[in-house]
């Protein structure tokens, strides 16, 4: 997809700090990070969001939670962590690429879910 910016990172025209890459997923730390750990795990096919998700892509969905599991491991986030996915717009999605935020490092709270 031409336009999108995970596209892009994904294809290395625009920079991130990688800690993972293999065929079909990419992960990345947040720009913006709201944790001490923030990062982002990314299908490589330009999926929309949630709602977009197929029997055709969900193999590369699936992927993404086998990777949280190993970078869990990886950036040593025993104390627990959060995965958060926005989809569409009252959940403030603002790329429209789907991806998976992985939050840790501190007492995340409990006010949603
Ligand atoms: P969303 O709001 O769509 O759930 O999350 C998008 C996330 O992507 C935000 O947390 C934002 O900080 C992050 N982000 C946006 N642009 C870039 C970028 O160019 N590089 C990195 N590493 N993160 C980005
Ligand atoms: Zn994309």
């Amino acid at each position: 997809m031409e336009d999108c910016i995970f596209c892009k990172i994904i294809s290395g025209d625009i920079p991130s700090d990688k800690i993972y890459e293999d065929d079909k997923v990419i992960a990345f730390r947040d720009i913006h990070p709201q944790a001490p750990v923030h990062f982002l795990v990314v299908p490589k096919t330009h999926v929309k969001s949630a709602a977009e998700i197929t029997a055709e892509n969900s193999d590369e969905v699936a992927r993404c939670f086998e990777v949280i599991s190993k970078l869990a491991k990886q950036e040593k986030l025993g104390d627990g962590f959060r995965v958060i996915n926005n989809c569409g717009e009252n959940a403030g999605q603002t790329v429209p690429h789907i991806h998976f935020h992985v939050l840790a490092g501190r007492a995340l709270g409990g006010t949603l879910v």
